[in-house]
């Protein structure tokens, strides 16, 4: 077994690293209070390559592979989580194309999409619930060899920024019975509608995509009618939830960064704290917490770019992690003592962060049904 990344992965960590430090990093302190993503922030990704690292050389990507992607976007979240889940969650638009689509659609969105023109969301949750997919209202209905969408999809990332979404709704029944269609935002009937304000990854754009009476072209399904609930799943299952556990593991990172900086920083009874053995704890259980999430989540990535099956193991990942950022943040959060609590130390935004990262790409519950499924049978 060989534990090292191989030499383009270093390359691809060492490139997030610096880039997340130089241009995300002065960015932090805005997106945090103002809510908002910096649209400029996309170009930029798409010109050191981040957003292409699924897509091939000819298509305009990089096709570096899932463990590639999965530190890009660990060493983006470790200095901006809410700039990490706009990553990954465009990564899973790539994916999907690369799976599902036309060539036809591959050379129309794929170039686009890894320059930065746009950045890529997969829509699926609406308001009648994420986890029972079954149960979305939206439909799209046959008409003159045409489709007409109408619903509206919520809690969608990217939802404001995306250009040309893929979007999954209703065109019959049962699990055959959902389709995916990509939807170019200027199409008439398409619209933006709210935008959500959360307690954490602030700067990442959360919001509804609404569809009245949208009229599309029969060229503009990705895949197969009744192919949906298969897209959906398989880009949930292989791309979001591990691009969600990518994020957690940049939490993680940074987590384990601040309580070591404020423990070894903080004085009291005339020494550092990190001389107390209560928080040497502390500090042993972050740092335990980061690298056996890496552990696993690196295998489940490397299952995939061998070609192997890998959906149980990407979910477990995505579970491990995100659960391991909650307590270790809350940690970090302890080490810091009242400090922690102050809007100008990092860790309470990291803790908030991480809160966020449970439910989305599929809540843990979810995830525990999938692994348990995978153990009994
Ligand atoms: C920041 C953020 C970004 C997101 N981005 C996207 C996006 O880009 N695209 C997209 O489509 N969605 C996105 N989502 C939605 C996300 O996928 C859903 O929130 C998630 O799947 C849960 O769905 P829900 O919120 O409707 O909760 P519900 O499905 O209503 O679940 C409520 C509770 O019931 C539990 N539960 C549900 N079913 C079961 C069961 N069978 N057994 C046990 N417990 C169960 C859940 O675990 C949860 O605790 C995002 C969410 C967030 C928070």
């Amino acid at each position: 077994m060989d534990f090292d990344f191989p030499n383009p992965v270093k390359i691809v960590k060492r490139t997030a690293r610096e880039f997340a430090e130089g241009a995300i990093a002065p960015l932090v302190e805005k997106m945090e209070t103002g809510g908002e993503f910096p649209k400029a922030l996309i170009r930029k990704m798409g010109d050191v390559g981040l957003l292409g690292l699924l897509v091939p050389r000819n298509y305009g990507g990089s096709a570096l592979g899932y463990l590639a992607r999965t530190v890009a976007v660990q060493e983006v979240s470790r200095v901006s989580p809410a700039v990490g889940i706009a990553l990954q969650v465009h990564h899973m638009q790539t994916a999907a194309v690369l799976d599902w689509g036309s060539k036809t659609q591959k050379e129309k969105y794929l170039p686009a999409l890894c320059r930065g023109e746009y950045l890529g969301t997969v829509a699926v949750t609406e308001p009648t619930g994420g986890s029972d997919l079954l149960g979305m209202a939206s439909t799209a209905k046959a008409e003159k060899g045409d489709y007409v969408l109408n619903g509206r999809k919520c809690f969608i990332t990217n939802a404001h920024l995306c250009g040309a979404p893929v979007i999954v709704v209703k065109t019959g029944e049962g699990s055959r019975g959902l389709s995916a269609f990509i939807v170019d935002k200027a199409t008439r009937g398409f619209s933006a509608g709210r935008e959500e304000h959360k307690m954490g990854l602030r700067g990442a754009n959360t919001g509804e995509l609404i569809f009245k009476n949208c009229r599309v072209r029969a060229g503009n399904l990705l895949g197969d009618e009744g192919e949906g609930m298969k897209a959906a799943l398989k880009t949930i299952s292989e791309v979001g939830r591990p691009g969600m556990a990518a994020v957690a593991l940049g939490i993680l990172e940074a987590a384990l960064e601040e309580g070591v900086k404020f423990a070894k920083g903080r004085t009291l009874y005339g020494k550092p704290i990190s001389n107390l053995q209560a928080i040497q704890w502390h500090i042993a259980d972050i740092y335990t917490e980061a690298e056996t999430a890496k552990l696993v989540c690196y295998r489940a990535c490397w299952l995939k770019d061998q070609g192997r099956e890998c959906a149980t193991d990407m979910v477990m990942g995505k579970v491990v992690a995100t659960e391991a950022a909650c307590r270790a943040t809350r940690k970090a959060l302890d080490i810091h003592g009242g400090c922690g609590s102050m809007l100008e130390f990092p860790i309470q935004r990291l803790w908030r962060d991480a809160m966020v990262c449970v439910s989305a790409g599929g809540t843990t519950e979810i995830g525990k049904l999938v692994m348990s499924r995978a153990a009994l049978s």
